[in-house]
């Protein structure tokens, strides 16, 4: 990486940034995130490092992919930080205003069929397309060679690569496996909203997925599984779940059952700890 990390906020200035690398010929990475930056998302930098000349992440809390009962207003910012963080790792910080990304007057939305269906498309309805929306916008207007994303975000990444597809977007979408604490608990800007107690019973969301996808993995069936894994979450004092599914690990397909030798499943998640919603997800493979 070459000199320090440029900050710019508007998308003349990104593009302009753009443009001079394109005409050295280096490839470009971009690593969109909602800031909080943490190991997981410096995770996604250093991958789009490898793989390109000149990495971009973006900082941009995203107001539409937000329920009106969310937390929005409370989501954690801290740019100086992120910046520091991110100096010597990116080449530029893209954090534009709101007004930026949604000038008065902007009504054009991108929405997604079939992988949104379900799982946080239930609870959280309008965030995929708040989500498809955004990442489109920032694929267009830094047109990077690779986009790189979080498995913890799963039905996310899976939204993402759906309308890439289908909107026929140059860029290759890359999964970063999830980032863990030692202890298993997925590394998230909300982790900071769990209290002492809260945090030390976290873990156990990994932990009991895990459980489940080795009894399914031994032939256990999907449905008693599963029902058995809500149960456990509770007793670790999990409040209501929204969802424990095993999905199919592409198109996100409900499954009854392992199929052997067929792509890799997925199990996922979303449990409540007090006030704090957390989600997660393994992969589960048949055996052989
Ligand atoms: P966020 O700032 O939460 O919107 O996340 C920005 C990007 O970082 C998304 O692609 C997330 O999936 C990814 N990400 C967040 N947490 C993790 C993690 N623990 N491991 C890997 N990627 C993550």
């Amino acid at each position: 990486m070459s000199g320090s990390l440029i900050v710019v906020r508007t998308i003349a200035d990104l593009r302009t940034r753009v443009a001079e690398w394109r005409r050295a010929g280096d490839r470009i990475g971009l690593v969109p995130t909602m800031g909080a930056l943490h190991d997981g998302h410096l995770t996604l930098v250093h991958a789009a490092r490898e793989v390109c000349q000149r990495v971009i992440v973006t900082l941009f809390v995203n107001p539409r992919q937000f329920g009106p009962n969310e937390d929005f207003a409370r989501y954690p910012r801290s740019e100086a930080d992120d910046v520091a963080k991110l100096e010597g790792r990116a080449d530029l910080l893209f954090a534009p205003g709101v007004d930026e990304m949604y000038p008065p007057g902007f009504a054009t939305g991108v929405s997604v069929a079939g992988v949104t269906d379900g799982l946080c498309g239930a609870g959280r309805p309008g965030h995929f397309d708040g989500v498809a929306t955004v990442v489109t916008k920032l694929l267009l207007q830094a047109q990077p060679d690779v986009a790189l994303f979080g498995e913890k975000d799963y039905q996310q990444l899976c939204t993402i690569r759906r309308f890439v597809r289908d909107l026929d977007i140059p860029v290759a979408i890359q999964g970063v496996p999830t980032v863990r604490e030692v202890d298993g608990l997925a590394l998230s800007s909300r982790n900071r909203y769990l209290s002492a107690a809260e945090r030390a019973a976290a873990p156990a969301l990994y932990r009991i997925l895990g459980e489940c996808a080795a009894r399914l993995v031994a032939g256990d069936p999907a449905g008693q599984t599963l029902a058995a894994g809500g149960v456990a979450l509770q007793a670790a004092g999990f409040g209501p779940i929204d969802y424990l599914e095993l999905r199919s690990g592409d198109d996100l397909r409900i499954l009854d059952a392992l199929v052997e030798g067929g792509p890799p499943a997925r199990l996922l998640v979303a449990a409540r700890l007090g006030k704090t919603r957390l989600i997660d997800n393994l992969a589960v493979i048949a055996a052989a």
